[in-house]
């Protein structure tokens, strides 16, 4: 399977590819993560990188193409990949067509994440994120057992710079101006499937396993 997961920001892509990947023993590739990694490594595109994140633009296409480029060049993507939170812009949907393609691959499905914009608002709100294993906890869904504290590894949990509200609003917008149009290209190639954003965690695994299984 080669999976793209689209969806606007906070609407479960991230948890959707964490299950399919243990479903179908795939590897992820989260361009966020990839990004926010850059950031702590403190590289020349990682810094870059942080100047659009926070204020909750996209980053340049080059510089995501480059990285998305380079981890398609590893040997695990063969047997197939989800791809989570890429492509992003038609540029990227471009960008992506041309590794496939030069290895042959073809995408097998395209998973639409639908959520409300106030749902979303709400969970990114109270999203509190792990800056070390980049683990996700809700304050009132999925809270850590020890407050503030990350379960998995033990470091101080924070709430992302654009997961403040002004900013959330900001990548609301992005999304429905430059992610969204992409819907309407997989779509035109048959490749989309559609899963509710609202379907609960403990249900997901089979809802999951049932629309791509
Ligand atoms: P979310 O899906 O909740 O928005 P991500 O971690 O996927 O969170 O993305 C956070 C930020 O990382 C984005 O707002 C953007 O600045 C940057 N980013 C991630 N993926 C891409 C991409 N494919 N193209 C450009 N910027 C990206
Ligand atoms: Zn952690």
């Amino acid at each position: 399977m080669k999976i793209i997961i689209l969806g606007p920001p906070g609407s479960g892509k991230g948890t959707r590819a964490h299950i399919i990947s243990e479903i179908f023993d795939l590897p992820v590739i989260t361009t966020g993560d990839m990004l926010r990694g850059a950031i702590r490594e403190k590289t020349e595109y990682g810094l870059e990188a942080k100047t659009y994140m926070d204020l909750g633009d996209l980053v340049p296409d080059d510089i995501v193409n480059g990285i998305v480029k380079e981890r398609m060049s590893r040997p695990d993507v063969v047997k197939g990949f989800i791809l989570d939170g890429y492509p992003r812009s038609v540029n990227q949907a471009d960008a992506l067509d041309e590794i496939l393609k030069a290895k042959g691959i073809k995408l097998t499905h395209v998973l639409s994440v639908v959520l409300s914009d106030e749902e979303i608002i709400e969970r990114l709100s109270k999203r509190r994120s792990c800056p070390v294993c980049n683990e996700i906890y809700h304050l009132v869904s999925k809270p850590p057992k020890k407050k503030g504290v990350c379960d998995k590894c033990g470091a101080k949990l924070i709430l992302r710079e654009d997961d403040k509200e002004d900013v959330i609003r900001h990548r609301l917008q992005v999304y429905r101006e430059t992610t969204q149009p992409l819907l309407e290209r997989y779509e035109k190639q048959g490749l989309i499937v559609e899963t509710d954003g609202e379907v609960p965690i403990e249900g997901l695994r089979d809802h999951l396993k049932e629309l791509l299984g």
